[in-house]
């Protein structure tokens, strides 16, 4: 029987950053691209406002797993 997806966001302003946390392969990109930001063991786990809306864009489309995605909310 097939899990049911955990889905988190967090937000920085009109920026929200989407967390599949069963999607994860645990490939450590984010955690090497962005140390200020992605601590696995902090809580929570990441910290948006060590970044820009730019370095997470970036980073986060090299999410191997798609486990990380982001959308922009318009006005
Ligand atoms: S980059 Fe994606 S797959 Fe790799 S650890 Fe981070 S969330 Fe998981």
């Amino acid at each position: 029987m097939e899990k049911k997806e955990i889905i988190k966001e967090y937000s920085k302003g009109e920026f929200t950053v989407v967390w599949k946390p069963r999607k994860c392969i645990h490939a450590a990109t984010c955690v090497n691209t962005l140390p200020h930001v992605y601590d696995p063991n902090g809580k929570p786990w990441m910290k948006l406002e060590n970044a820009s809306v730019v370095e997470l864009q970036s980073q986060i489309d090299n999410c191997p797993s798609g486990a990380l995605s982001y959308y922009t909310k318009n006005k």
